[in-house]
């Protein structure tokens, strides 16, 4: 499984002139290949295929007047930018085509200088971990690295983020083996209260971002799914439209609304008296288990997707503006 570990960075004034030109280079690769793609498809309903295209708007294009500044950032990073869309168009066909599931994708965007975050990937030949712990980037230096935790083993890919105040962070995938714990037989749902009323991944690229995140139950959610990834562990996250007050956990009729002052309540149509956040948490359970015999490759599929893929901004996709149908109300197996 795929895990992946942040750390700050500290570039000085003069490091940070490379990254902002590869990240502006990473940028016009990404933006010249839809446009390619565009051009074969009026011209005779071809597609591109990858290493034609990576020829076509990298090497071929570094030789040409308008783009020979190209050549002067790492092609590793530019490759990574290539690979980015690939994936963004993989996830926009799996999403129309209905083989992927919860909110509809839309087709990659382009990427804008103005864009309040930049980010550049190298693969395992464009970085290295000097052993007097900076890190180097190809074309780029040495960067000093505010290391807050060990890397458990080298990691395959690095990632240099600029966010929108200024910060440099690195973030490395690496690769291990999940320690599964004996197989458990309790599951609990749990209703985590005012999260319902907001949607993270919506937010996770608007200005409220960093209140979103603050919140700390997206960062809570985040490890809770890390945790059990490497576990073995299952967690599922039911409809943030769930009515999971309102409905009985004994018979499943939707009971109407009950005002929050409302701690319990008997059901009308088979008469269980309910206390309100218990008969919930049975609610939310009942779905998450529901999901769960939904959930791709049935009900042993394990664990949650890898982290280093869960960020809209890293797949370059948007989501279309739409209700959020996955959500907030997590019906969570125990650890
Ligand atoms: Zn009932």
């Amino acid at each position: 499984m795929h895990l992946r570990y942040a750390f700050r960075i500290e570039p000085t004034a003069g490091q940070r002139i490379a990254p902002a030109r590869t990240f502006g280079c990473a940028r016009v690769v990404y933006n010249d290949a839809p446009a390619a793609q565009k051009a074969a498809w009026t011209a005779d309903r071809s597609r591109i295929a990858t290493g034609a295209l990576a020829k076509r708007v990298i090497t071929d294009a570094k030789r040409t007047p308008e783009r020979t500044w190209l050549a002067e950032v790492s092609v590793d990073a530019l490759q990574s930018s290539l690979r980015d869309l690939d994936k963004a168009y993989a996830i926009f066909f799996a999403s129309v085509t209905g083989k992927r599931r919860g909110r509809r994708m839309g087709l990659p965007v382009f990427k804008s200088k103005k864009d309040r975050r930049q980010s550049i990937r190298f693969s395992r030949n464009g970085f290295r971990l000097r052993d007097n712990g900076r890190l180097y980037l190809a074309k780029i230096v040495d960067v000093r690295v505010r290391w807050s935790r060990p890397l458990p083993v080298a990691p395959s890919s690095a990632t240099v983020v600029r966010d929108p105040a200024g910060r440099y962070f690195a973030r490395f995938v690496v690769e291990i083996e999940p320690e599964m714990l004996p197989p458990a037989g309790t599951e609990v749902g749990i209703d985590l209260g005012y999260l319902e009323d907001l949607a993270l991944s919506g937010l996770a690229r608007t200005r409220l971002a960093k209140s979103v995140h603050d919140a700390a139950w997206g960062m809570f959610r985040r490890l809770l799914e890390e945790k059990a990834a490497r576990a073995g562990r299952h967690v599922g996250v039911v409809s943030r439209w769930l009515p999971s007050s309102q409905t009985c956990s004994v018979c499943g009729v939707v009971d109407g609304k009950k005002p929050l002052h409302v701690r319990t309540w008997r059901c009308g149509a088979c008469g269980t008296e309910h206390d309100r956040d218990l008969n919930a948490s049975r609610v939310i359970l009942t779905a998450g288990q529901a999901e769960r015999q939904n959930a791709p490759g049935g009900p042993v599929s394990p664990g949650v997707e890898i982290p280093c893929q869960a960020r809209p901004a890293e797949r370059g996709t948007h989501p279309k503006a739409q209700p959020v149908t996955t959500g907030s109300l997590p019906g969570i197996p125990a650890l």
